[in-house]
């Protein structure tokens, strides 16, 4: 009998060149959270997000948020609005600080936060507490958020914006990369990310100064002394020169990656557009999405059960879209300005599996398994 081979979500896929790079790691001794990879890397991402960038790789990318916040001074009691529908660590760093998350939900368009709540919101809080300290939005799935109203509400109200751009490393907005359209940024390289390091993720600034920072604070906040001295609370959040290795093969294969997944999308949006009850989330003019994530929204919550459940009984991953911060229970005290979308979506999307690594077969059993789950 033939035995398949489960299909994951989302694996991580190497180029090829990542074992040399981590070999020169071992050939030099260089297996510590600084060297000549370190570098190579940041350099290789700056050329692929552009000269105005400086970037630092750190840990993960939720470090990278962390950082991000106290180059903000956000600390206690500051409250930051946060997009609802995204991955908790989006939000957990907020609460690291002892800050409040107050959350802002989606618009239908590209699911990300939606610009006239955040308005809303805004004017609410100065009204009854305080000015928020920070805006967190996400391109969430890879799709870009409208950063131009983003940014002109924040600009208004001079409040600076980090973009969450950890699932969106590939995509652009009229042609500028995400990762670079705000006044910080973050990306990711976990496993399941575009590209990754095993774990790993960077901050973008806009200055080197504040690049210098970022990498004092994520280096344990060394004072320059010869014993150690220290003037502020450090934190140990740097990338290895080992891992940064694999970064540095996986960034000569990005553009392969992106147009990977994005040829997912296309074989799914086209062999499935046929059921009227199956809805994609299309670009809107000027938006590039990577694709890092196929989803698909179906009619009503039982069906999208009976997708997922008949994909598992055949051993393939695939999994409802994020569940809205606002409907978490670790968050429940938290404020949140809804119109619920966010909740609309988690109730009836799927994730489908989006890996640059299928092959055409992996993606036919897929698609068979949903076209016969919506015929029954
Ligand atoms: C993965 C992810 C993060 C966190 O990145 P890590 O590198 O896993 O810490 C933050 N935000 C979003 C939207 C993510 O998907």
């Amino acid at each position: 009998m033939l035995t398949k081979t489960k299909i994951y979500l989302s694996s991580p896929h190497m180029g090829g060149s990542e074992q040399k790079f981590v070999n020169e790691a071992f050939d030099t001794n260089w297996i510590a959270p600084l060297g000549p990879n370190v570098n190579g890397f940041e350099e290789d991402l700056k050329d692929y997000l552009g000269d105005k960038n400086h970037v630092a790789v750190l840990s993960s990318g939720t470090a990278a948020i962390h950082i991000a916040l106290q180059l903000l001074g956000v600390s206690k009691g500051d409250e930051v609005l946060c997009q609802s529908f995204t991955f908790s660590a989006s939000a957990n760093p907020i609460v690291y600080q002892g800050a409040k998350p107050v959350f802002i939900d989606s618009e239908t368009d590209t699911w990300n936060m939606s610009p006239e709540l955040l308005e809303i919101a805004i004017k609410d809080r100065i009204e009854k507490y305080k000015k928020p300290k920070a805006i967190i939005a996400v391109h969430l799935y890879g799709m870009p958020y409208k950063s131009n109203e983003i940014n002109a509400i924040a600009k208004k109200y001079e409040i600076p914006v980090i973009e969450d751009s950890a699932e969106a490393l590939g995509s652009n907005y009229f042609g500028k990369k995400c990762g670079s359209l705000a006044d910080l940024g973050i990306v990711s390289f976990n496993g399941n990310k575009i590209i990754t390091t095993s774990g790993g993720g960077a901050l973008i600034t806009k200055s080197e100064q504040l690049k210098q920072k970022a990498v004092f604070l994520s280096t344990q906040a060394r004072d320059d002394a010869p014993h150690y001295q220290h003037s502020s609370i450090g934190f140990n959040y740097r990338m290895s020169n080992v891992l940064a290795g694999i970064g540095r093969g996986q960034m000569e294969v990005i553009d392969d990656r992106v147009n990977a997944r994005r040829r997912n999308y296309d074989f799914y949006k086209a062999n499935l557009s046929k059921h009227h009850s199956i809805e994609f989330l299309e670009e809107p003019h000027g938006f590039f999405s990577n694709r890092w994530i196929t989803c698909i929204k179906t009619e009503s919550y039982e069906m999208r059960e009976k997708i997922r459940l008949a994909l598992q009984e055949d051993d393939i991953e695939s999994r409802p879209l994020w569940k809205p911060m606002h409907a978490q229970p670790v968050f429940k005290d938290c404020l949140s300005f809804t119109n619920g979308i966010s909740e609309d979506l988690f109730s009836k999307g799927l994730c489908l599996p989006s890996g640059s690594n299928l092959d055409q077969n992996d993606l036919e059993r897929v698609l068979n398994i949903i076209n016969n789950t919506l015929i029954s």
